[in-house]
């Protein structure tokens, strides 16, 4: 029997419902509304969608926002000095400076000068560590999203065998700490793993966050395994074979795309919880 589809979009729409009713509590003890800061550096159509859509979506649950845009030519200082004052307003619980930025700004050096407390992306030094150590903290959005599809359809990750395949900094490491979080045994795979198709033919889990489409033959799922295909806007797996052999499996697009912004707006929340 082919596998049942994990529908990312529908679960997204969940979360953002949840958060929104969360929201509205909040509100109703008394506390002021969880704000959301993002900064855009410059004009790229692609970065200025990508904050609006953001914006949009946190406005929707009843975050409050606050959309910084600065023109191509503002210095390095300047951002610098406009991420100081949100780190130090009471009214922003989260912030996001939107990378790339043009080439005299600095936009990783800036990120991590971003309060660990109000970094909803959850990518920065200390909140890695925070993750790795098990220390409670802002958990990156995109691994968040896979382990609540995993939670919302019962996967069982205690003992069971993990597969990762990709190790970058925004899905490959943080979503192989948060499956060991989860007492999974995780194995990390990248461009130099040696018989990719036989460490993948073991996972009872398997995590694909490689951007290669079609990597992951359809006879490397274990039959009766999950599959979480992280892959954009392409799939990494290949989707028809693997359906055959999986007991769950997300679609791409539609899986695992619409819980980033869903968990950014569960991470703003959280930030304005613990703040106060
Ligand atoms: P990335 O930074 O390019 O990392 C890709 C990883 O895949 C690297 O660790 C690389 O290994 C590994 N890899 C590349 N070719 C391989 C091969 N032939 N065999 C085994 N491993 C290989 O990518 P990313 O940012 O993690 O993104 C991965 C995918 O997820 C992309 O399609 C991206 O668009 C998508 N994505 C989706 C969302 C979302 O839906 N919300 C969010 C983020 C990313 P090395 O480390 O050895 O180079």
């Amino acid at each position: 029997m082919p596998a049942q589809l994990i529908d990312g979009k529908a679960i997204a729409q969940q979360v953002r419902a949840e958060v929104r009713a969360d929201v509205e509590a909040w509100v109703a003890a008394g506390h002021e509304p969880p704000g959301l800061a993002t900064v855009l550096v410059g004009d790229d159509p692609g970065s200025a969608l990508y904050v609006g859509s953001k914006q949009r979506a946190s406005a929707e649950v009843g975050i409050r926002g606050f959309d910084h845009r600065l023109g191509a030519d503002v210095s390095h200082d300047e951002v610098a000095a406009l991420l100081q004052q949100l780190n130090a307003d009471p009214a922003v619980s989260g912030i996001l400076l939107q990378l790339p930025t043009p080439p005299q700004v600095d936009g990783p050096a800036l990120t991590e000068t971003i309060d660990p407390d109000k970094d909803v992306d959850g990518l920065t030094p200390i909140s890695v560590g925070r993750l790795v150590k098990g220390r409670p903290g802002l958990r990156p959005c995109t691994p968040q999203g896979i382990l609540e599809l995993l939670r919302r359809h019962d996967v069982v990750l205690e003992g069971a065998e993990a597969v990762v395949v990709g190790r970058s900094d925004l899905v490959g490491k943080p979503v192989s700490a948060l499956l060991l979080a989860a007492n999974a045994t995780v194995t990390v795979c990248h461009s130099r793993t040696r018989d990719l198709g036989e460490v993948c033919r073991r996972a009872d889990v398997l995590v694909a966050a490689v951007g290669v489409p079609g990597l992951i033959a359809g006879d490397w799922v274990k039959e009766g395994a999950v599959v979480i295909d992280v892959g954009s806007p392409a799939p990494d797996v290949e989707f028809e074979s693997a359906r055959e052999r999986a007991r769950l499996i997300t679609p791409v697009p539609g899986g695992v795309g619409p819980m980033t912004v869903a968990m950014l707006l569960r991470n703003t929340l959280a930030a304005a919880q613990a703040a106060a």
